[in-house]
């Protein structure tokens, strides 16, 4: 998927060390196969662009980014497992042994049914594409079929990942675990199945469940950097609530300062030591750990993570002067763009992501996700309706035959009921309605998508 020679103008905020920011001010960037060709100082434009072919113009498009608007590296989330996606922010409530054999495993087993796990996997690639997730790590399911899908969906919506098939052969439920002997033949069968792609943004991997492999407890990321340590941040969906990378970036600051006051109370002093200090994260590093760590803790750093020539172009333009109701922050005049671009990483969200990259290809601009097979770019008209629909009805699931099954059950017959109250709704649940009858059969019986 090669797109055009491009060139953009800009300021492009990065971190290639560990807690330095540094903003390269209305820079050149020419990005050609992917790759980051040439970096320029903008006074340069002229000479650039006869130096990559002026008399195509239309291969060689020069892009002012507007004021207030920033380029940043893609977000690189190390640690996601996909299955989870569709329980994230429930389940809260329960110890971890508890909550993986009510939860986890039935949600996972449940992938394979492949008409569901397409479903949801394009969701969840969305979601985090939506979010600046630029790259992820992704542990799958068990099952060969499921993993098999979710590569196929991370290629056609142009995402960067690392995935890898989930072997279990102890302490698991007896119908979701596998031999030792299935557990490796299928492993290798992902593997192959992988790399027969010969996707340059795909790269399979070995996951075995119950070995932390990627992501350090956060409160021991500054010791283990001090240590020489590869370390970068994950979102742990479902472990963790949020897909945004951008909240692991704000809770990796917070759990650093937390783990401060506690060894302040435990030392019983009211003085911080350089020692305390350096456990502190600031939102500088946070980011590197966002992009640099993740690049390096995926052996990624010579393709990924920062602004070099040479690197593969993968980045997020930030909209940051989306203020009122429209986005998540206000800017004001007597803020310069360091400031602005603080309040992103502290305040933002995916509204402030008006396009992501993978590899120079624009992946998402606005709502529409630009390689989706599935959907055409919506057109200003659809923009609304769009916006207020609810998430699209999937197929019937087939039957789980876990122990666990009662429990699930439980929980359908609570949404049916709030789904019951909500018929004598407001006007945004009929639009929501209205929306979802465009979308699916006239048939469809409403108790479906109320039991979602
Ligand atoms: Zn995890």
């Amino acid at each position: 998927m090669a797109a055009p020679t491009t060139i953009f103008r800009g300021t492009f905020f990065h971190t290639p060390a560990y807690g330095q920011l540094d903003a390269l001010r209305d820079t050149l960037v020419v990005v050609q196969d992917g790759k980051i060709a040439r970096i320029a100082p903008g006074s340069e434009e002229a000479a650039v662009m006869r130096e990559f072919g002026l008399q195509q113009v239309r291969q060689l498009q020069a892009r002012m980014a507007m004021e207030g608007q920033y380029f940043v590296p893609g977000f690189i989330d190390t640690h996601v497992h996909a299955p989870q996606y569709k329980f994230t922010g429930t389940g809260t409530d329960v110890p971890l042994m508890d909550w993986l054999e009510k939860y986890t495993f039935p949600s996972e087993c449940s992938f394979r049914d492949l008409e569901a796990a397409q479903h949801r996997y394009s969701l969840l690639v969305k979601r985090f594409l939506a979010n600046g997730t630029t790259t992820a790590m992704y542990y799958g399911s068990l099952h060969l079929a499921p993993n098999t899908v979710l590569v196929d969906t991370i290629e056609a919506l142009g995402q960067r990942a690392v995935v890898g098939k989930v072997n279990m052969d102890r302490h698991s439920p007896e119908d979701y675990m596998e031999s030792t002997a299935d557990g490796l033949r299928d492993a290798e069968e992902f593997l192959k199945y992988t790399l027969a792609k010969k996707s340059s943004r795909i790269m399979p991997c070995i996951t075995p469940r119950f070995i932390p492999t990627c992501t350090p407890e956060l409160m021991k990321v500054a010791h283990a950097l001090s240590l020489g340590l590869k370390v970068g941040l994950g979102t742990d969906v479902a472990g963790g609530i949020s897909p945004s990378m951008l909240t692991a970036q704000r809770m990796a600051v917070v759990n650093s300062r937390c783990l401060r006051a506690h060894k302040l109370a435990v030392a019983g002093g009211t003085r911080v030591t350089p020692e305390m200090e350096t456990d502190v994260i600031t939102f500088k590093e946070a980011l590197w750990l966002a992009t640099m760590g993740g690049a390096q803790a995926l052996d990624l750093a010579d393709r990924i993570g920062s602004f070099e020539v040479g690197k593969e172009f993968d980045a997020l333009l930030v909209d940051t002067a989306m203020g009122g109701t429209s986005g998540p922050f206000d800017v004001f005049a007597d803020e310069d763009d360091l400031n602005h671009f603080e309040k992103f990483i502290n305040l933002g969200d995916d509204r402030n992501l008006v396009e992501v990259y993978v590899q120079g290809v624009c992946v998402k601009r606005g709502s529409a996700f630009l390689l989706d097979p599935t959907s055409a770019v919506p057109t200003p008209a659809d923009e609304m309706r769009l916006m207020r629909a609810p998430t699209p009805a999937e197929p019937e699931a087939a039957p789980l035959d876990l122990a666990h099954e009662s429990s699930d059950g439980s929980m359908a017959a609570a949404r049916d009921g709030e789904g019951a109250n909500a018929e004598t709704a407001d006007e945004a649940d009929t639009a929501a309605r209205e929306a979802q009858a465009e979308t699916e059969p006239e048939s469809t019986p409403r108790t479906k998508r109320s039991r979602r």
